[in-house]
């Protein structure tokens, strides 16, 4: 059953109303008939299994059968700081934790970016990444919208962060992902611990790597540096395998 985010106000007590470039998608690329289901999702978490009744290009009734609360967001919220990468590659990196399910996005200005600085998060380039978290997270069947939060310099991402946090660097000899998650009790023991941190944010670095003073400042708040393995990865494989085994050992991919 295709699944759509829409604005709440398109929900009515016992309809739904489309329209723009919902109305056209459902209409004229995906040519759903009235009685066609679809699920309608208003970003809090609640989801609506919708008949519809009348479909075209410009406007898209249905009617409300259903009401269900949406069991597929995780638990740990992971929130993902991530290097601004050249296009294709930052959108891959976007739309894969999206799947996997990071809960907000942070594009990051580090000192070797490749993309100079912050005016290269133009807004048509930010509602084109909002537009890859939302199909991503249609596809995927979130129960919300991750966030993409507004770009910040790495100093900024360093002094805001306030739960669990680590940095991901490839010159990290001692700690572990694993380790760190488990001293950390971020491991679901098997009584599923209590204790779990509710939130775990992740700084990821651009095609340059961090710098080792960005990792010495990043330590300094506390942003533990955390190796992903002995192999070199790429940003946009370190920022995905990071979030996955993050919430794998949460239990968020399954006790
Ligand atoms: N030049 C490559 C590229 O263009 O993607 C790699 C750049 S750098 C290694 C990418 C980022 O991935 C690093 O800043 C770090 O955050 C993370 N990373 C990659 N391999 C890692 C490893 N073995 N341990 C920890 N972090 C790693």
């Amino acid at each position: 059953m295709h699944r759509f985010f829409v604005e709440p106000k398109a929900i009515g007590r016992s309809g739904i109303t489309l329209s723009g470039q919902q109305a056209h998608q459902i209409a004229n690329v995906l040519r759903l008939q009235p009685g066609d289901l679809i699920l309608v999702l208003d970003n809090s978490a609640w989801q609506y299994e919708v008949v519809l009744t009348s479909v075209r290009g410009d406007e898209v009734l249905g009617a409300i059968r259903a009401k269900s609360l949406v069991a597929s967001e995780p638990r740990t919220k992971v929130t993902l700081y991530q290097g601004l990468l050249r296009a294709h590659r930052f959108e891959v990196v976007l739309q894969k934790c999206t799947e996997v399910g990071v809960v907000a996005f942070i594009p990051m200005i580090c000192e070797r970016c490749v993309v100079a600085n912050i005016r290269d998060a133009s807004a048509a380039k930010i509602e084109r990444w909002q537009r890859i978290i939302a199909e991503a997270a249609e596809q995927s069947g979130r129960g919300k919208l991750p966030v993409l939060r507004p770009a910040a310099l790495f100093q900024q991402a360093c002094e805001e962060v306030r739960s669990l946090s680590l940095i991901a660097w490839e010159g990290e000899v001692v700690t572990s992902l694993r380790s760190f998650l488990r001293e950390n009790g971020v491991a679901r023991s098997e009584e599923g611990s209590s204790t779990r941190p509710f939130s775990v944010n992740i700084f990821v670095g651009p095609e340059g790597g961090f710098s080792e003073y960005e990792v010495q400042r990043a330590s300094a708040y506390g942003i533990t540096p955390v190796s992903l393995g002995p192999r070199t990865l790429r940003a946009e494989t370190a920022a995905i395998t990071a979030s996955a085994i993050t919430l794998y050992e949460a239990g968020d991919l399954g006790e």
